[in-house]
C-alpha cells in the first residue's frame, strides 16, 4: 500500500535510492543507465558535487526570500547568465518553478503586452498538432496532443492548430525542405488570416519537437520563414525549449541553430538538471518595455518563483556546462549515437526513423517501413520497450501516439551531457536489445 497518489496507481514502481553518474540504483541494487534523463531532465547526471555543494550553501545562507519583498544575487546572477547567451534582444528572465508555469507566464506576457499597447483584440494563440506544452490548464489548451487533451477539451481555453514540421510524417515524397518549410508557413499564414491578422497574440512551437512526436527537428529555413510570417501580422514567436533547451541540442539555446529569435522563450528541465525545480521564460525588451513602461506590473505570480536554492543550483549548473566545454560533448556523442542506431537498424523492418539534434534522439518504430505504417496501438508497443529496457538496466522515454495522438509509436533518448563514448555503445546495445525484446513480446 503507498500513500503516494502515483501517475499509474497501479504500476508497480521501483524504490530509487541513490545516484552516481549517469546511473539511478534502486533498493534492490540494481542500476539504471538513465538514457533519458527522466524527461530530459537529468543532464549533468546524478551526484554532481559542485550543484550539490552550491545549493548547501545557498539553502545554509538564505534559502527562500518572496520576491514580492526580496531580490537574491543568485536570482539576479542567474538572469544575467541566461541573458548573456541568449539570442539579442531577450534581455529579460521570468522565474518559475517548472515548464507548465513557464508555458503559462509566456502565455499571459503575450496577452498583457497586447493589452497594455491598446490592441486588446488580439487573444488567438496558435500551435501545432502533435506539441506538448505542459498540463495545467492554459498549457494544456495550447499543447496539440490529441490523447493528452481529449478529456478536458470542455474546460480548455480555445485555441488554433497547424501542422507540425514533422519531416518523416508530413514532408511529401517530391518536396524539398524549402517547400515543405514554405507551404507549412503559408498554412500558418492562411490561419492568422482566417482568424482575423489583427487578434491573433502569438504562435507557440517547440523548437525540437520532444515528448509528443520524438526529437523532431524542423527542416532549415523552416523558423525564419515563421518568424517572417508572425513579423507580417505582429504576432509574437513563442519557442518553448523546456525540453530541447540548455544545451540539449548542442547548442544551449536550440534556435541558435535556426538563427532566430522568438519574442518568448520558455526554459525548465535542463536549466536545473533535476537538482532543483526551476523554470524560466526569456522575454523581449519590447515585451519588457510595454509592461514597465505601460502598468508597471506583471499580472502573475507564484509562490516559488525565483526560488533562492533553485536559482543556485542552476547557475552552478550553467558554469559546470560551459566551464567543462558540455556542449561539444552533446554534439559529439549525439552524432556517436545516431550513427551507430542508424548503422545498426538500417534494414530493419519495424525501425522507421532515427531523429534528433545534439543528445536529443528519436527513434520511430513502424509496423511497415515502407508505408510507414505504426503498429496497432493495442500493442502498447512503446511501453513494452520502456519495460523491457528497464530489464536491461536501462531508462528511455517511450511515448504512444507518435502519428496523430493516439497511433505510432517512438522513443526518446536524452542521455546526460557527460556520458563518455563507451557509455553511448553501451546505451545503444542496451537499446537494441530492449527493442528486440519487446517486438518478440508481440509475437508470444
Ligand atoms: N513543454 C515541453 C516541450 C515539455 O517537454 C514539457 C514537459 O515535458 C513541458 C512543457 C511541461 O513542463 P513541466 O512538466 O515541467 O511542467
Amino acid at each position: 500500500m503507498t500513500s503516494v497518489f502515483h501517475r499509474a496507481p497501479r504500476a508497480k514502481l521501483p524504490v530509487a535510492v541513490a545516484g552516481e553518474g549517469i546511473e539511478i540504483i534502486d533498493s534492490k541494487g540494481r542500476r539504471y543507465i538513465d538514457a533519458c534523463g527522466g524527461a530530459a531532465v537529468s543532464c549533468l547526471g546524478h551526484g554532481n558535487q559542485r550543484v550539490i555543494d552550491a545549493i548547501k550553501k545557498q539553502a545554509q545562507q538564505l534559502p527562500y526570500a518572496h520576491t514580492s519583498f526580496f531580490t537574491t544575487d543568485v536570482a539576479e546572477a542567474l538572469a544575467d547568465r541566461l541573458v548573456e547567451s541568449a539570442p539579442d534582444g531577450l534581455g529579460h528572465v521570468y522565474f518559475t518553478s517548472g515548464g507548465s508555469e513557464a508555458i503559462e507566464a509566456a502565455l499571459k506576457l503575450a496577452r498583457q503586452y497586447f493589452v497594455e499597447k491598446g490592441e486588446g483584440q488580439r487573444r488567438h494563440f496558435i500551435a501545432r498538432r502533435q506539441s506538448y506544452h505542459g498540463n495545467t490548464l492554459g498549457a494544456l489548451a495550447i499543447g496539440g496532443n490529441a490523447w493528452r487533451r481529449e478529456p478536458f477539451l470542455p474546460i480548455l481555453i480555445e485555441a488554433h492548430h497547424v501542422s507540425p514540421c514533422f519531416a518523416y510524417r508530413e514532408q511529401r515524397a517530391d518536396e524539398t525542405d524549402a517547400a515543405f518549410a514554405q507551404r507549412l508557413a503559408d498554412e500558418l499564414e492562411h490561419k492568422i488570416i482566417e482568424l482575423g491578422g489583427d487578434t491573433v497574440a502569438a504562435f507557440v512551437a517547440e523548437t525540437v519537437v520532444g515528448a509528443t512526436a520524438g526529437a523532431v527537428p524542423p527542416v532549415r529555413e523552416y523558423f525564419k520563414k515563421i518568424r517572417a510570417v508572425c513579423d507580417k501580422y505582429g504576432v509574437l514567436l513563442i519557442l518553448d525549449e523546456i525540453m530541447s533547451g540548455m544545451g540539449r541540442t548542442g547548442y544551449l539555446y536550440a534556435c541558435e541553430e535556426d538563427g532566430i529569435t522568438p519574442d518568448l522563450l520558455t526554459i525548465a528541465k535542463g536549466l536545473g538538471a533535476g537538482y532543483q525545480p526551476i523554470g524560466a521564460t526569456l522575454v523581449s525588451d519590447d515585451i519588457y518595455n510595454t509592461i514597465v513602461r505601460g502598468s508597471g506590473f506583471f499580472q502573475h505570480g507564484h509562490t516559488y518563483i525565483g526560488h533562492a536554492t533553485a536559482c543556485a543550483g542552476a547557475l552552478e549548473v550553467q558554469r559546470v556546462i560551459e566551464e567543462d566545454g558540455l556542449l561539444h560533448n552533446v554534439q559529439a556523442r549525439g552524432e556517436q549515437l545516431r550513427a551507430l542506431l542508424r548503422a545498426h537498424y538500417a534494414q530493419h523492418p519495424h525501425v522507421g526513423d532515427i531523429r534528433g539534434r545534439g543528445l536529443f534522439v528519436g527513434v520511430e518504430l513502424v509496423a511497415d517501413r515502407t508505408l510507414k505504417k505504426p503498429f496497432d496501438p493495442a500493442f502498447n508497443l512503446h511501453a513494452r520497450i520502456k519495460r523491457e529496457a528497464m530489464k536491461h538496466g536501462l531508462m528511455v522515454y517511450p511515448m504512444g501516439g507518435t502519428v496523430d495522438g493516439v497511433s505510432g509509436d517512438h522513443i526518446l533518448l536524452a542521455p546526460p551531457f557527460i556520458c563518455t563514448a563507451t557509455q553511448i555503445d553501451t546505451i545503444g546495445a542496451r537499446l537494441v536489445d530492449a527493442i528486440h525484446d519487446a517486438l518478440a513480446s508481440m509475437n508470444t
